[in-house]
């Protein structure tokens, strides 16, 4: 007998909000190899939802995600999980072309100068996006997870897949504890490793990319600085935002290929940072007060990979979700559980095209 009809790899966003989706309707548990799940990338994220980011493919799952994070159903979660602080596109040169729809207006050298007081010469414009707003990432998830278990899914951490065989209509997965599961259908939600995780299933890799990204916290020699808006360079080589008084988020926009592993920020990612920062705002930079990295996972084409995979069709794809996962995170759920369980689609995505986002495009 066929234990579980759908097991999810992987406890991150992914996997947890498309648990909750399907808990409930299908015998489902989500299994994640750390002791605890949001370990990964997930646990990593500068926490911003953006609705500018990631091309027009994405920025339709973005959308649509908004009005969940911003005022949850009552049985989910009794408070937002947004709040609003506008990012700047700053620019030395020219102002960036944003999807179409997102709301945008043109802020020049004055207005610039009172909204990101101290901002050196040379930044004469930006793009200001105001409906930019922080994600409580761990409340997200957390509210997920929960959901799901209140649906009946079980999840087991601690619990390392290490391959797979689909025999007689199921499959049979073992993992490094030495137990085994049977389950109908797999979904692949396993992050960086969603090739690693495909091959150990022999199904053939798919070509999602790990990409490093390193994130500083810095403290500052300027206060008022909890609410300053997301400053973010139109030519992609640093970002920052307000996080305490006198703290800041700031990254550099990096994107290090890498095998997937348990990322680290290394000094020179650091060093850069603070160097591009340095050349923005005249700030003076006290201390590192921490810093991390993550993994940020992309398909060839940098658009979500989501659907059956056309040659091993009990093999789900839910991976590439690069770095936009946490605020495309609702509208994908609805997305992927109607294609998973081959149902109409939430009103909430109604006019979303799965196609774009189908693995056939990856299989040439
Ligand atoms: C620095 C940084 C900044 C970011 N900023 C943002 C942001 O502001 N907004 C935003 O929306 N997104 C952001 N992202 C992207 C976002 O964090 C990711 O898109 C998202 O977390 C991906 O979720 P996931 O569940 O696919 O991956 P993960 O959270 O990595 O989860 C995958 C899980 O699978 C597990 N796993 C792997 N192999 C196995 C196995 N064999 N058996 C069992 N389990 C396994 C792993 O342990 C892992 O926990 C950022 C990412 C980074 C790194």
């Amino acid at each position: 007998m066929t234990d579980l009809d759908v097991l999810i790899i992987g406890g991150g966003i992914a996997g947890a909000s498309l648990g909750a989706e399907i808990a409930g309707k299908v015998r489902t548990a989500i299994v994640e190899a750390e002791s605890h799940c949001g370990y990964h990338s997930t646990g990593r994220s500068a926490a911003f939802w953006l609705e500018s980011y990631g091309g027009p493919i994405v920025a339709q799952l973005s959308a649509a995600s908004h009005a969940f994070l911003d005022s949850p159903p009552a049985n989910f979660a009794d408070r937002t999980f947004l709040r609003r602080r506008g990012a700047l596109h700053v620019t030395q040169s020219d102002l960036p072309d944003l999807p179409g729809g997102v709301e945008a207006r043109v802020v020049e050298r004055t207005e610039l100068e009172a909204l990101v007081p101290g901002i050196r010469a040379g930044w004469d414009r930006a793009l200001l996006e105001p409906g930019c707003a922080d994600i409580d990432v761990a409340g997200l998830h957390a509210a997920y997870l929960r959901r799901f278990k209140a649906l009946g899914g079980t999840i087991r951490t601690d619990a390392r897949l290490i391959g797979g065989r689909f025999e007689d209509g199921s499959w049979l997965l073992r993992f490094e504890t030495g137990e085994t599961i049977s389950a109908g259908i797999v979904v692949n939600a396993a992050g960086a490793w969603a090739d690693p995780v495909a091959k150990s299933c022999g199904v053939s890799r798919i070509g999602i990319s790990p990409k490093r990204r390193t994130m500083v916290q810095l403290r500052v020699g300027r206060s008022g600085l909890r609410d300053l808006p997301q400053v973010i360079d139109a030519n992609e080589s640093f970002y920052f935002k307000g996080e305490g008084d006198r703290s800041i988020w700031l990254s550099p926009h990096d994107e290090i290929e890498t095998d997937p592993c348990d990322a680290a920020p290394e000094e020179i990612d650091i060093a850069t940072a603070i160097d591009r920062f340095e050349r923005v705002v005249d700030w003076p930079v006290e201390v590192v007060e921490r810093s991390w990295a993550g993994l940020r996972s992309f398909a060839p084409d940098r658009v979500p990979v989501y659907g059956f995979d056309p040659i091993s069709p009990a093999f789900f794809w839910c991976a590439g979700q690069g770095g936009f996962g946490i605020q495309t995170a609702p509208a994908a759920a609805r997305l992927v559980a109607s294609l998973l369980l081959r149902e109409d689609r939430h009103e909430s995505i109604a006019q979303i095209d799965p196609a774009p986002f189908s693995p056939s495009r990856l299989r040439g």
